[in-house]
């Protein structure tokens, strides 16, 4: 049974046995039609077979600060995939998500920086997914350092976007260069909540932001992808989060 509160002692121990793993979820370039980016996603692979997903463990690992040493594992995971990318000429770019919490520890972002300094330029991009829930106290540190980091060709992706009330404030105030639209909007038919997600895609537009679907299930959600202007579409319609061996077969 899942127990919550030796779950973050439970993440830790296999965080230590290598039972954290990345699978990777293409993205599909809309108008070539063609896989151009992956975003890694951390999955557990618990000894009792139970099922624990990132939206349980990773504010469990938010809460315990296990969040430094997994987000750690799954940035090298998405260098080493960057670096096999790179290596075999497939111009394919990866995304990783980053807590805030990350980004607020220097330790973090200078790792992240002497990663993104020894890769040649013209190279894929790296991209850090982040979530516009990170408190306003923290965006004078943050701010900067993604500055920082973008100046090293790294990409700065805005997660879940439309979702809070914070969104376009937030757009604003963050040196992004892509938004994905949140999968409750690509899948909502209501047409109060298109508006204001026109809204958002014209104001991304207007900085030049690359804009992502995200959760595109059937023909009618890529249609709306489409019809907002979307560059990139993710979801099950194309394919699932995968294997690294599986992305590399493909
Ligand atoms: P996210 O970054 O917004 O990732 C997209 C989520 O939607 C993933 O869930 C993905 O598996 C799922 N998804 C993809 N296509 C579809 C679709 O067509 N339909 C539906 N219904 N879902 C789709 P997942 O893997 O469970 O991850 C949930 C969240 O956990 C992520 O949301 C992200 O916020 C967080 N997360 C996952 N891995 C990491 C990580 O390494 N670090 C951090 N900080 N957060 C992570
Ligand atoms: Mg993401
Ligand atoms: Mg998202
Ligand atoms: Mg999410």
């Amino acid at each position: 049974m899942l127990d919550l509160d030796n779950l973050s002692a439970d993440l830790a121990t296999a965080l230590a046995h290598g039972d954290l793993y990345a699978l990777y979820q293409p993205q599909i370039d809309l108008r070539g039609e063609q896989i151009c980016a992956v975003e890694a996603l951390c999955r557990w692979r618990r000894a009792d077979g139970e099922a624990v997903g990132p939206d349980v463990f990773i504010p469990a690992a938010e809460r315990s600060g296990i969040i430094h040493d997994l987000g750690r594992f799954m940035l090298d995971e998405c260098l080493a995939m960057h670096d096999r990318f790179v290596a075999t000429g497939r111009a394919i770019d990866v995304s990783v998500n980053v807590s805030s919490m990350q980004l607020t520890r220097s330790s973090f972002v200078d790792y992240l920086i002497a990663q993104a300094a020894k890769r040649s330029p013209g190279a894929p991009t790296m991209t850090i997914e982040i979530t516009e829930s990170m408190p306003v106290s923290d965006m004078s540190v943050i701010v900067p350092r993604l500055e920082e980091v973008r100046a090293l060709g790294v990409g700065v992706s805005l997660d879940d976007f439309g979702t809070g009330h914070a969104s376009l404030a937030q757009m604003q105030l963050l040196p992004l260069t892509e938004v994905k639209l949140d999968r409750s909007l690509i899948q909502s038919a209501s047409r109060k909540a298109g508006r204001a997600l026109r809204e958002g895609v014209e104001r991304a537009r207007d900085r030049g932001l690359r804009i992502v679907a995200e959760g595109v299930e059937t023909e009618e959600h890529l249609a709306y992808a489409r019809d907002l202007g979307c560059d990139r579409a993710q979801g099950y319609l194309f394919a699932a989060p995968m294997s690294t061996s599986d992305v590399e077969a493909l």
